[in-house]
């Protein structure tokens, strides 16, 4: 059978772990990651998985028969269903290293215009097969995988990546129609040109889409004021079983529910969003950066709350626990780091810089003198510990992948919580998920950062690292994991800051929404999707 477009492209993507195939740490970083891990948990002999091989991995033979005039869209490529069975969680992580490919896509639909996209769907809807939008497969929650329970005769992956264009650029109102499929670098090459930023930065930038981090709602690398990218979405395409919906561009309306506001979070469960227009920005140049170390972490969040209660909206105002700042080379652990960063196209920084440092400083805050002076290089923001940071966040990725071959659990989540139940949700989490990790694995280290802070609440997230068991460390994780989830629900906060539902937070998502809302929802996906093959098990 020929094979649609694509499959053959040089360097590929590793069908198991981050990045492309011949990316990741080498044998040597490794090498010096396993003795650092073993002296920071007190285990020694930690033995390193090999990378699995196309040809060794567990995926059962194709249920669907691609009929020929699909054959150009439709691919059963070996390498492609691979590709396509997981996001890049943990737990996808340990299974693809498995050889464990028992869910993989029956087909990948490699669709680059809308008619493609439509007769995909109608084969789908004709046939009862689950229809799975898949735009950078970065979703940690299980949002790209087809759970084969016996509801459908077949699941079909459909890879945006043919929706690969910028299309327009409103210079005066500062916009631009970008397709569903571009990754984050191809956006900002093509906005480069015209001195122009969208300025969405979450950690997963290099292989993540647009239409991914709209229908996920990502969080991106403003700590406050645009924290998501809800903030820049103006309209939006979508298609979906039922037709073409697209919604006018406005700055601003109050004509009712807004529909673009529908697909932000649909989690491909409505349709697939084929373009958007998004506010774009100037690119900056004037950037301000300084950190301040807090003895006391709680210490460091009242600084961030009232740094954020006073109206400054810092693009970075990240708070980093003792355990966090030494995971990422930034601080010697015996410090909370808070790093702070302004920057903006148009004007200096220092009243904004000087007025946090004063809040910072009020609360015991250390912090160097001459800092946080604006630079119009640049690259103040890249610069001390706020530097390290940022480039070990870049290269986080890569390490979780390389921990998960030494046999480790380490694996992230978040939420967001009200400043009035803060303290008890850190420290509830926290303990919580330090307990279940310790009995679980015998040691952990558990660390926290706020990602992002509000006038009324912050988004803490928890890094887990722990030596796991020789098998099953799928189910240890779940099991780590369940009793964070019931302490974060406990304590107030919710499932998902922006990290989504998928498949994973479903049982807790559930518990979280409204009931009335929960059918007001079913209702909107009946009239969209009216056999509801549109990634079946998330959301809805
Ligand atoms: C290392 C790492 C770091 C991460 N850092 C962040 C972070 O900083 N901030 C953050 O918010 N998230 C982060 N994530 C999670 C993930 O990157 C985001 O959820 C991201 O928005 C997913 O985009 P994607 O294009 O990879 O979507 P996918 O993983 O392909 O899909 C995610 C969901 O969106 C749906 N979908 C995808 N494209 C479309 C489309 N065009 N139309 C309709 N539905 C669609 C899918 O069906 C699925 O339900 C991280 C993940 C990893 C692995």
């Amino acid at each position: 059978m020929t094979q649609p477009r694509s499959t053959d492209e040089s360097p590929r993507r590793s069908f198991w772990g981050w990045g492309h195939e011949d990316g990741g740490l080498d044998a040597t970083e490794r090498d010096a990651l396993r003795m650092m891990m073993e002296a920071r948990l007190g285990v020694a002999g930690l033995s390193e998985l090999a990378a699995p091989r196309l040809e060794d991995l567990r995926m059962p033979a194709p249920r669907i028969t691609v009929p020929s005039a699909l054959a150009a869209i439709l691919s059963q490529d070996r390498y492609e269903r691979a590709a396509h069975t997981y996001g890049k969680a943990f737990r996808d992580i340990v299974r693809g290293l498995e050889g464990d490919f028992t869910a993989a896509p029956d087909a990948v639909a490699l669709p680059s215009n809308e008619d493609d996209l439509r007769r995909v769907l109608d084969f789908c809807a004709e046939n009862s097969f689950a229809a799975i939008p898949y735009g950078g497969g970065s979703s940690v929650v299980g949002g790209v995988e087809a759970r084969r329970d016996g509801r459908f005769d077949g699941a079909v992956s459909i890879d945006l990546r043919g929706f690969d264009q910028v299309l327009e650029i409103d210079r005066t109102s500062r916009a631009a129609r970008i397709q569903g499929g571009v990754l984050g670098p191809a956006i900002e090459e093509a906005l480069r040109p015209h001195n122009l930023s969208l300025r969405h930065y979450p950690q997963s930038f290099e292989f993540s889409s647009l239409g991914g981090w709209i229908a996920t709602r990502a969080g991106g690398h403003y700590a406050t004021l645009h924290t998501h990218i809800d903030d820049f979405v103006e309209s939006v395409r979508v298609v979906t079983p039922s037709g073409v919906l697209a919604t006018k561009r406005f700055p601003g309306s109050g004509a009712g529910p807004a529909p673009e506001r529908l697909f932000l979070g649909s989690e491909g469960a409505l349709g697939v969003i084929t373009e958007a227009w998004m506010r774009v920005q100037e690119r900056p140049r004037f950037r301000a950066s300084a950190t301040a170390r807090f003895v006391d972490f709680r210490r460091g969040a009242e600084a961030a709350r009232q740094i954020v209660q006073a109206g400054l909206h810092p693009q970075n105002c990240r708070l980093l626990d003792g355990g966090e700042a030494l995971n990422t080379g930034a601080g010697d652990g015996s410090r909370s780091l808070l790093l702070l960063g302004f920057e903006s196209a148009d004007h200096g920084l220092d009243p904004w810089m000087e007025r946090a440092l004063a809040i910072a400083r009020g609360l015991g805050g250390e912090v160097k003198e001459g800092a946080g002076v604006t630079r119009e290089t640049g690259e103040g923001a890249r610069e001390g510990e706020a530097g390290t940071w940022r480039s070990m966040f870049l290269k986080g990725p890569y390490l979780r992948d390389a921990l998960t071959r030494l046999g480790m659990i380490v694996e992230t989540f978040e939420s967001a919580v009200t400043w009035d139940r803060f303290d008890a949700f850190h420290a509830g989490v926290l303990e919580a998920t330090t307990r279940a990790a310790t009995e679980v694995c015998g040691s952990a280290v558990v660390t926290s950062r706020l990602t992002h802070v509000y006038p009324d609440g912050a988004a803490p997230y928890f890094t887990v690292i722990a030596p796991g068991k020789a098998s099953g460390r799928v189910a240890q994780w779940d099991e780590i994991k369940i009793a964070a989830s019931e302490a974060i629900l406990a304590h107030g906060g919710t499932i998902t800051h922006h990290h989504a539902v998928g498949r994973d937070h479903r049982p807790f998502y559930d518990r979280e929404r409204p009931d009335l809302f929960a059918r007001a929802l079913g209702a909107a996906k009946s009239a969209l999707d009216p056999q509801g093959i549109m990634n079946p098990g998330v959301l809805v």
